[in-house]
């Protein structure tokens, strides 16, 4: 690894607000605290700030020299509806919410890379640092975005960063075009006539044709699809009754589906409907479909080819060539910095998050951000603007 003593020197500061903001974790449009950590920090530093977009979003602006270049990093800021089962010092304080996807990480290497920027930075031109609220489900980026992000803060690329549990410490990993699927939900309520359990004859058991439906939904994916297509369709809740001997009047399935391509989305959300509704007719029901009833749907996260190059050679910088895997698998996760993507160019690159070291996968309730990279993250930041604005 070849990081600068300067961005090393960050390294204890970087962990103390890291383990702050995993302390008080805040879910989505209410990151009020964390962005108050961050705006003091950034204000502290001399740089320009402005807060309010999507409610708690937070946005400095760095300019040096007289370039009319600039660039846009950004962390996200919100945590998770999961209870946490960590007892170490700095475990959520916040019932049933915790950082467990590693955003608190990601303010605090964005927030170290400004430090290192205001203080050493060699470059020339304009960066804009985006802390985002609302990343999981609620389309924060999304949100920024219609209401003048761009606009305010034009910045002419946009880059991205998380960590990932499944790479090891000291490694990154990013490729040209789609890094992660899009995203979409769907919900389907089945209505019927509501009977006695014994006398299934005289109502609609909604039950057993949302059981139907479950197994149908599963034949999207292996017979309507082109199997070189990837794409997943999965039911993730199904709410229907109350007690032993009534059959319920009604019962409502939810799910997501995952694609990396627009078409196939498409014939996914047009299989999901037809399926409904004709599992529906065949039980004599009617049916009520809904498509992402909280959030727009997340786009493809698709990396343009030279900011991909630009991320490489940063990476590259900062970990050595053989740490930087170019060539990795696209996850069916999803991501709403692809909203940003589809404004300007850019690029999104994951960082190891080491699972050697004990760490579970994200979205678990055992999961902590990795400390030891966050002189990584900051480094690869700081190389970044420094490749690309250059003095
Ligand atoms: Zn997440
Ligand atoms: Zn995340």
């Amino acid at each position: 690894m070849y990081i600068v003593p300067e961005v090393l020197a960050l390294h204890a500061d970087m962990r103390n607000w890291r383990r702050q903001i995993h302390q008080y974790p805040e879910t989505a449009f209410e990151e009020t605290a964390t962005a108050r950590l961050i705006a003091e920090q950034l204000q502290c530093l001399g740089i320009e700030v402005h807060q309010g977009l999507a409610k708690t979003g937070v946005v400095g602006v760095l300019r040096r020299g007289g370039s009319a270049h600039s660039i846009a990093l950004r962390a996200d800021m919100d945590a998770l509806y999961i209870q946490e089962q960590n007892d170490f010092a700095h475990a959520s304080c916040h019932h049933g919410k915790m950082h467990a996807c590693g955003h608190d990480g990601h303010c605090a290497m964005l927030l170290g890379a400004a430090h290192y920027l205001v203080q050493h930075g060699r470059f020339d031109g304009t960066v804009y640092f985006i802390f985002q609220p609302a990343e999981e489900a609620r389309a924060g980026a999304h949100q920024m975005i219609q209401e003048g992000l761009f606009e305010q803060f034009p910045a002419q690329r946009v880059f991205g960063m998380h960590n990932f549990p499944d790479f090891p410490v000291g490694h990154f990993a990013v490729k040209t075009g789609a890094m992660m699927a899009s995203f979409d939900c769907f919900e389907i309520t089945l209505i019927g006539q509501a009977t006695h359990a014994a006398m299934p004859h005289l109502g609609n058991d909604v039950l057993v044709a949302a059981s139907h439906l479950v197994t149908q939904l599963q034949t999207i994916v292996s017979r309507r699809i082109n199997p070189a297509d990837p794409a997943v369709v999965s039911v993730t809740q199904i709410h229907g009754g109350n007690t032993w001997n009534a059959l319920p009047g009604s019962v409502l399935l939810r799910g997501t589906y995952r694609s990396f391509k627009d078409s196939v989305r498409t014939q996914l959300e047009q299989g999901i409907q037809h399926l409904a509704q004709s599992v529906a007719g065949s039980f004599n029901l009617t049916v009520d479909i809904c498509f992402n009833p909280e959030n727009p749907g997340y786009p493809v996260t698709i990396n343009t080819p030279d900011e991909t190059a630009s991320a490489v050679m940063a990476a590259t910088a900062v970990a050595g060539a053989d740490c930087v895997d170019t060539c990795p698998t696209p996850s069916m996760g999803a991501e709403d910095f692809a909203f940003m993507l589809q404004q300007k160019p850019g690029c999104y690159i994951w960082i190891g998050n080491g699972s050697s070291d004990g760490n579970c996968l994200l979205h678990n309730p055992n999961y902590d951000f990795n400390d030891k990279i966050l002189p990584l993250g900051a480094a690869y930041w700081a190389k970044l603007v420094e490749n690309e604005l250059p003095c």
